[in-house]
């Protein structure tokens, strides 16, 4: 049994009827490398602990532009399949047996949820989860969310939070666990490599525990746009050695930086890391390289120096909870990261072009 609603939502922007019943919808449809079809669907059908969204917003993000490159990907089933993993909308069905979500609730979901069962989860490592379940399907009028997210990862909207700022909870709730496994804090000098989407959001996060942020890109506008979240210091991404020393040699009285996040995901920028902090410093390697690479680190000043390295993989259902708690509460200038609002038939332009900002999908 499921129940589907007719008739007025109750979503923030809603000026015509919202969540009508209808048995066909709008969604893209990945078939393979490049090929993303804006396609007439049926419109989902909650099974058991499934809940149904009428999606508001989606959110662009680069895995999708990605996953169009490659046509296929470890977190959607084989293609033909619905693309798309950060939405916000207001539920327009529920299955049996999920519990606390009503028709007409405004929620944000996450792209995942783990299995709370398997060995990583039974100790408190549930990013490391062996039994993940994601979610896709967000470029479309109607998103079916798997029972397991529904259950640990689907979470009522904080009021008054716009729903295109909501769907940042995925990206967010990422760099909430990155910087969970950094113990820099309060007065400790944190060097970010990348001014990206992720490292913008890292570094605003290290500002507000207190940490003086230095952020590196190449880009004047992300470095500017680093200030404004918060960092101290931002400058040009470091290429050689001796930009390395220029920027050891600004941190710690010369010594370098207590810590270094690496949010580029390249091989280079992760030694470069390594090569910035200082001795007894710690280092994160945040962003994801490219399948095969490997890299390379003198070993003297991992041993002589007593580096902590960590990397950090995707999210935790805390994690998400947190990031939602920011995005409500923060002053952050978290809408500097979207870009020009598009339409669903926009998505598959907007995501081979890679702007480098997300961009909010008007569905309804
Ligand atoms: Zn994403
Ligand atoms: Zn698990």
């Amino acid at each position: 049994m499921s129940s589907l609603i007719g008739g007025q939502g109750t979503g923030p922007d809603c000026k015509s009827p919202l969540l009508v019943a209808s048995s066909a919808m709008r969604a893209l449809i990945l078939h393979g490398p490049g090929d993303l079809r804006l396609e007439d669907v049926p419109v989902p059908e909650p099974a058991s602990g499934e809940v149904i969204l009428a999606v508001l917003r989606a959110l662009t993000c680069a895995t999708d532009a990605k996953i169009l490159r490659q046509g296929a990907h470890p977190s959607i089933v084989p293609v033909p399949a619905p693309l798309g993993h950060e939405a916000c909308g207001v539920v327009s069905a529920v299955g049996d047996g999920a519990l606390g979500v009503s028709v007409g609730d405004l929620m944000v979901v996450a792209n995942s949820a783990p299995c709370g069962a398997c060995p990583p989860c039974a100790v408190g490592r549930p990013s490391l989860c062996e039994h993940i379940t994601y979610l896709s399907g967000a470029y479309a009028e109607y998103l079916r969310v798997p029972a397991p997210i529904v259950s640990r990862n689907l979470l009522p909207v904080p009021g008054g939070l716009a729903p295109e700022r909501a769907a940042m909870v995925e990206p967010l709730a990422c760099a909430v666990r990155g910087v969970e496994r950094v113990e820099a804090g309060e007065g400790d000098e944190v060097v970010v490599l990348g001014g990206g989407t992720q490292g913008t959001l890292i570094a605003g996060l290290l500002a507000g525990r207190g940490c003086v942020v230095t952020v590196c890109d190449p880009h004047q506008e992300r470095r500017e746009r680093a200030i404004r979240f918060g960092g101290a210091r931002a400058m040009d991404a470091p290429r050689d050695a001796a930009a390395i020393d220029a920027l050891r040699a600004v941190h710690g009285d010369g010594r370098g930086p207590s810590a270094v996040v690496e949010a580029v995901g390249r091989p280079d920028a992760w030694q470069a890391a390594v090569s910035i902090v200082r001795p007894g410093g710690e280092v994160l390697l945040y962003g994801g390289c490219a399948p095969g690479t490997t890299v390379t680190f003198p070993t003297s000043p991992l041993h002589y120096g007593e580096l902590s390295i960590r990397g950090s993989y995707h999210h935790t259902p805390d994690a998400v909870r947190a990031a939602l708690a920011h995005l409500a509460a923060d002053d952050a200038p978290y809408g500097e990261l979207l870009g020009e609002p598009i339409t669903l038939e926009e998505v598959p332009g907007a995501l081979r072009a890679g702007s480098g900002l997300k961009r909010p999908v008007i569905v309804r």
